[in-house]
């Protein structure tokens, strides 16, 4: 122990070390001296270069050089070597191999400390940005080799001495996402030469982890069936998580407005379930006068029982519709025909409409048009856009008050348009009037067409607004049909669902 330690600090001094080379010196030029020995002292002298060049510094290996210099140059002097020719030459060759070979070491030497400090510059630096690298050589269907970097091993979440392997890596995957891995594999041992994935990792702990991973061919050029990569791994876990939160508070403030909202069409609501529970009632009544005559007409009851369970489902679909909109859920994208959800959104604004003598122009050319999205959100914008109408008209004489409700289908997208012929948007108001708070209204919370917004570039979607000619102001949004959703999502092999883009601006 005591002895480890001794060597150790020898080694790190530099003055020790230059004493310890130079001593070597001067015995192999002792030796030679003393018992005139046959060995080639310049092979000793290279020796003792190279074994100093594996040791220590530039610097002593610099003096340790000039010094051997010195002790073959004495020998030449004090040995008269120099009245014999061959001896000159055999100097002269001496020389030549110590310089060459000094000139070759102090270079491989400081090649050497220059790949050392990169190294540390590398592992610092992939400490922090939590990126690692892995090395994986391909050989006709099988991963030969496998390489990681210190930060790898971390993502990893595997011990430094563990010998890296693709079973490793693949072990470490969440269970779900097992079948990419095999997709992933297929890809590298067809030789595919640039491939991105995101994969999720299931740690030890229970704790998920998610990393994104850019692999390149190390050399494109070589044969499809044998070639080696070299992978940058991310950790994205901080990002995933402050995205998830991010959704999460969005669609907690989206369900406020949305309840306020409901609040405010609560007289609306009331009739639309009240309707249905009149011409149950009505319908109830003359179903038990149709029985109670002498004769019952079984036929005309029967009539009167089917208007009551029309009138029940649709009661059903109004409150099933409220309390969708009501819950408090995270966003869930599916497959909807737009006119659908549009439909369905004006059902709880038509009473606000009537009741304002608002006259509507509906023309919903999308039948056809299918969208991937969360119909609760959805609808939740259509009904603010709606809202915001009905009270942008407020005051406008009754007779002018009109509506306009569009949807069809522009290349890739489905549109819809909502225009009005109330107040307009002051010029100057209209870029801002998507940021948070921005309000005209006393009671006005500002953060409707904020929550829009939000919610349609969640749908890889896009809204605007602007003055009409006359009267008014047209909001618009669009959003992408499904075929082209599904094109884009090809591109990118990933977990499951593609992690949502949020912006609330
Ligand atoms: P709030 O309704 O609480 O004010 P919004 O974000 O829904 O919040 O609307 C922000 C502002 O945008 C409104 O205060 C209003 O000035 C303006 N606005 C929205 N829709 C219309 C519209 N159809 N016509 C005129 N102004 C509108």
């Amino acid at each position: 122990m005591l002895l480890t330690r001794l060597c150790k600090r020898f080694l790190e001094s530099d003055r020790l070390a230059f004493i310890a080379s130079v001593s070597a010196a001067v015995t192999i030029s002792i030796i030679n001296l003393l018992i005139d020995s046959d060995l080639a002292h310049a092979v000793l002298y290279i020796t003792l270069l190279f074994m100093s060049a594996h040791v220590f510094s530039i610097r002593v290996v610099t003096i340790v050089a000039l010094f051997c210099f010195l002790l073959v140059t004495g020998s030449f002097i004090v040995d008269y070597f120099y009245e014999a020719t061959g001896s000159i030459v055999g100097y002269i060759r001496c020389l030549v191999s110590l310089v060459t070979i000094t000139l070759l070491t102090v270079r491989s030497k400081w090649s050497t400390n220059e790949l050392r400090r990169n190294q540390a510059f590398l592992t610092g630096a992939q400490r922090l940005s939590r990126t690692g690298s892995v090395g994986l050589r391909f050989d006709h269907g099988r991963c030969r080799e496998v390489r990681w970097s210190e930060e790898a091993f971390r993502i990893y979440g595997y011990p430094r001495d563990i010998e890296p392997s693709w079973t490793l890596m693949i072990a470490r995957l969440h269970p779900d996402d097992r079948s990419m891995a095999d997709n992933l594999f297929a890809q590298l041992a067809a030789g595919e030469p640039d491939i991105e994935v995101e994969q999720r990792l299931l740690m030890p702990d229970g704790n998920p982890r998610y990393v994104q991973m850019v692999i390149n061919a190390i050399n494109p050029n070589t044969p499809a069936h044998s070639r080696e990569y070299v992978a940058a791994l991310m950790d994205i876990t901080a990002m995933r998580q402050a995205e998830q939160a991010l959704l999460d508070s969005r669609a907690q403030l989206a369900h406020v407005t949305r309840m306020t909202s409901l609040g405010e069409l609560a007289a609306s609501i009331a009739h639309e379930v009240n309707q249905p529970l009149a011409a149950i009632v009505s319908s109830g009544e003359s179903c038990m006068r149709w029985i109670d005559r002498e004769k019952p007409e079984l036929e005309e009851a029967k009539l009167s029982l089917q208007r009551i369970i029309q009138c029940s489902l649709r009661a059903n679909d109004v409150i099933a519709g409220i309390r969708a909109l009501s819950k408090k859920c995270v966003p869930q994208r599916q497959h909807y025909a737009f006119d659908k959800i549009v439909t369905d959104a004006l059902v709880l604004v038509q009473h606000e409409m009537s009741h304002k003598h608002i006259k509507q122009q509906l023309s919903l050319d999308a039948a056809n048009a299918r969208i991937n999205g969360d119909r609760v959100q959805l609808q939740q914008v259509i009904i603010n856009l709606v809202m915001n109408a009905c009270q942008a008209m407020g005051n406008s004489c009754q007779g002018m008050r009109s509506l306009k409700l569009r949807t069809w289908v522009e290349r890739c997208e489905v549109m819809i348009e909502v225009s009005d012929s109330g107040t307009g948007i002051d010029e100057a108001d209209l870029p801002s009037l998507f940021n948070p708070f921005y309000t005209t209204k006393a009671e006005g919370l500002g953060m409707g067409l904020s929550i829009c917004r939000s919610i349609i570039e969640f749908h890889d979607g896009r809204i605007w607004a602007a003055n009409n000619e006359g009267q008014g102001a047209t909001f618009m949004f669009a959003l992408p049909l499904v075929r082209h959703t599904q094109a884009v999502s090809k591109t990118f092999i990933g977990p499951g669902e593609q992690s949502p883009r949020l912006s609330f601006s």
